[in-house]
Parts: structure tokens; sequence; C-alpha cells
């Protein structure tokens, strides 16, 4: 994409930001000067995902933060499905859960928009024998944790960042606490051991962590068969087509979001399902390859336990596969074990020079730290500095591309993730730089890493 595209493509958001901001205002004004205005409260804050994981009755519910209060919201429309009822009378609106076992049959949970904002609700919301403060969001509410935790119990674990709440008769309550308290032990115990173990290593043997290194695409998938794809991780849509979908569901490592329960943020042009041949390149699979190797090489060197996604160019692992390297033998339900994840590319399109692919949050994927988007653009920035200072490439405009935050890798990666556009390899010097000085850039690729990890860990 040129620059002049990028810069369209931000002046449209800002101009789409200003114009929001314009609604929120003058919705304000309106209801200040309505018939109702005794009543309205106006606008609180602007809506968000959650990093925190909420769980009823070990199902993940997507869960919300609203800027400037405390606590979850959940919206009615996905509490239906674990069989609450909204009623709404003359004064107030009640909820109520009607004590049978619900049955969770589809996972239609509401696409809700975040980062709009969200205003008071005329009336109060009563459960139990409490009121609370209700929010409207469009034509959902929003109704808090402390509302769900007065019709049943709730547990709140630090070791796993969930809040669990119980429903149900007293033996659908001991059923559901019994597989919580389990895996909020198992979290205790790893949560445990990596505190005792890396401490102890950097004392004795002063080794560093495990970096994840994933060379862009591969085989072209006009060249693999049914059984290949399935093993490199691709999976068929309803309509049996073949690729990957492009979230976990909210709070998952383990659950694709096949389209529900997720944030919805896709590529310019993009979907939730991702088509495996959108995947397919040529000339680019040897280029990377050729520059994460060397790379692994560097970071070996420098004492790093490297962890390749590929290691020829006849493979080609779905990008779901390839996060799962960042995984104890590649078992996503257990907790990450690698500190980064980098994804070496090369650029095609009209444009030389070198850049890397910024985050920006929400992501909601568990495992992921709250500062995990601005951790990963140092990191993607690092590196990128690092080429530039140490080889013939120069930067590609101001060295960022901002307009794919949604990539999957972004979605689905539990640790940093640096993603990496060096060089356009469609472009006749950049790519006899490319192929010329692959061991200088593995190795700017290494030092960039290693900044990192030694600023982040001092
Ligand atoms: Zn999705």
């Amino acid at each position: 994409m040129s620059k002049r595209n990028i810069k369209m493509i931000g002046i449209a958001v800002l101009s789409v930001i200003v114009a929001l901001e314009l609604v929120y205002i003058a919705g304000s004004i309106i209801k200040k000067h309505g018939s109702e205005q005794q009543h309205v409260s106006g606008i609180v804050g602007t809506v968000s995902l959650s990093t925190k994981t909420a769980k009823i009755n070990n199902t993940a519910i997507p869960a919300y933060n609203i800027s400037g209060t405390e606590g979850l919201y959940f919206t009615n429309g996905d509490l239906a499905l674990f069989g609450f009822e909204c009623s709404e009378n003359e004064n107030d609106i009640v909820l109520s859960h009607p004590g049978s076992t619900y049955e969770l049959t589809s996972e239609q949970f509401v696409q809700t928009d975040t980062k709009t904002a969200a205003s008071t609700s005329l009336k109060k919301l009563t459960a139990g024998a409490m009121q609370y403060d209700c929010f409207n969001l469009g034509d959902q509410l929003l109704i808090s944790s402390d509302a769900l935790s007065a019709l049943g119990e709730a547990t709140d674990s630090p070791d796993t960042n969930t809040l669990y709440f119980f429903f149900g008769t007293a033996d659908e309550i001991a059923a559901a606490k019994e597989v919580s308290a389990a895996e909020i032990s198992s979290a205790a115990a790893q949560n445990a051991a990596p505190s005792d173990t890396p401490e102890m290593t950097i004392e004795t043997s002063s080794s560093k962590p495990i970096i994840v290194l994933d060379p862009g695409h591969g085989k072209s998938s006009s060249l693999m068969s049914a059984e290949e794809k399935a093993a490199s991780g691709w999976v068929q849509n309803s309509s049996g087509a073949w690729g990957e979908w492009r979230h976990y569901k909210i709070g998952s490592s383990t659950v694709d979001c096949e389209g529900t329960g997720c944030n919805g943020r896709v590529t310019p042009n993009g979907a939730c399902w991702y088509p495996i041949g959108n995947s397919d390149r040529s000339t680019e699979p040897d280029i990377n390859l050729k520059n994460a190797l060397a790379a692994k090489s560097a970071l070996e060197e420098k004492g790093y336990e490297v962890r390749m996604t590929r290691t020829t160019n006849d493979e080609n692992p779905s990008i779901t596969k390839r996060i799962s390297y960042c995984y104890p033998n590649n078992d996503t339900s257990l907790t990450a074990d690698a500190a980064m994840f980098v994804c070496i590319h090369s650029n095609a399109g009209g444009g030389s020079g070198s850049a890397y692919i910024s985050l920006e949050a929400p992501y909601d994927q568990r495992g992921i730290k709250d500062t995990y988007a601005e951790d990963s653009n140092t990191l993607g920035k690092y590196i990128n500095d690092s080429i530039i200072s140490s080889t013939s490439l120069k930067m590609s405009g101001n060295g960022v591309i901002s307009f794919e935050p949604e990539l999957i890798a972004f979605c689905k990666s539990p640790v940093t993730c640096g993603y990496l556009e060096i060089g356009f390899f469609d472009n006749s010097s950049d790519l006899s730089i490319l192929q010329s000085e692959y061991e200088q850039i593995g190795k700017a690729i290494a030092d960039g890493i290693d900044k990192y990890y030694t600023e982040t860990n001092q």
C-alpha cells in the first residue's frame, strides 16, 4: 500500500473519530434539554473489552469495562444465553435467573460495539434485594458484575485473571466450582513455577528465554493435500473451504471464534474467516526463511533458545499453528513459555524499505498482558531500527505500518509479538539487498530482540 493511501486512511479514521465525538456531544446536549432531564445522567465512559475473563458456570462470556466506572459489565443479550431474564416494568428493570439448568446451545454472543460511549439507563436495575445503576449501549443494557453476584455465587481469581460466577441448583453450583477450582490451582502452580525457575537459571547459567521465529508464508496451498492442510493447522468452514479463524473466542486460547464470541475486528477487506489461498506468495517464502535462519543462529550465539514455525519452503503452517510454538509442546491450553513471537515477512505492492506493523488494542486472547500492544510495538520498532542502522535497507516511510492491527498473529499470540516487513521483494534494488545481506539482516533482527529483552528484564 502506498504512503498516500496510508495517509488517506489516517485522515478517514480521524474524521470518523471527530464525527463520533460530535454525535456524543450533541447527544448529551439533547438529553440535557429533553423532557426526561431529571432522570438522565447522560453519557458515561467509553466501552472496551475487558482484559479480565468472566465465566458463568465455566463458560466464558464477553466482559466489558466502561471507563470511569468500576467493575465488569455484561450485555443483557449475552446473559440471556445463560438463562437470565431481564423484565422491564414501570419503575425498574428486574434481572433474574430462574435457577434451572441452562443449555448454551448457541454461542451467538452479541456483537457489541466497543470504543463507543455508554449512557446511564433511565431505570435502575433490581437484582435480588438490591438496586444497581445499569447502562445503555445502543439497544443493549450493560449489567454490572455486582448485580450478577447478588443472584448467585462469585469467585475472583488473580491466578487465572478470571471472575467466576456460579448459578443453578446446589448440585450444579458444586459441580461448576469443582471445575474452576482445578483450573485455578493449575494456574497457581504454573504461575509459581516460572518465578522460581527463571531466576535460578539466570543466576546460574545466564540462559535467556525462548524466542519463536516465524518466517512468513511457505508452500503454495494449491500444492497441499487435504491431509497436509489439516496437519498444518488449517481447518474447513461450514462450506468445506480451507482456511483459519482470525480470533479465539474472547478469553480463550483454544477455541476458534467461528465468527462469533470474538471482538469481530478484521483487516481492511478481511473477515473472521481467512481463506488459505490468501497466504500464498511467490519469492517471499524463501527470503523470509533465509532471514529467519540467520536470526536463529545469531540469537543462539547470544544464548537464546529459538523455536522455528517452519524450517523449509515445503511447508505452510496456519498462523494458529505457528502461534502454538509459543506454548510447551504446542499445547495452547497451557501457559505460554516463549517470551516473544517474531513474524519475519517482506513487503510487495510498490514501495521500498523496511517497516514493522503496529498493534492497537483491544486484544482479548487468553494470556496477554495489559501492555501487550505497546510492548509489541516497542519490539517491532527496535528490530526495524536495528535493520535500518546495520543493513543497506532504508526506512519505509516512517517505519510503521499502522493499518493492520487485526492480523491473525496479533489476535492470537499470547506473548509480545513483533511483525516485520523487511524490504520490498518486488523492488529490484531491495531484492538484491535481501538476497545478498540476509546474514546482516538476521543479525540485526537478533540485536533488536536482544535490546528489547535486555531493556525489559533489568
Ligand atoms: Zn472472529
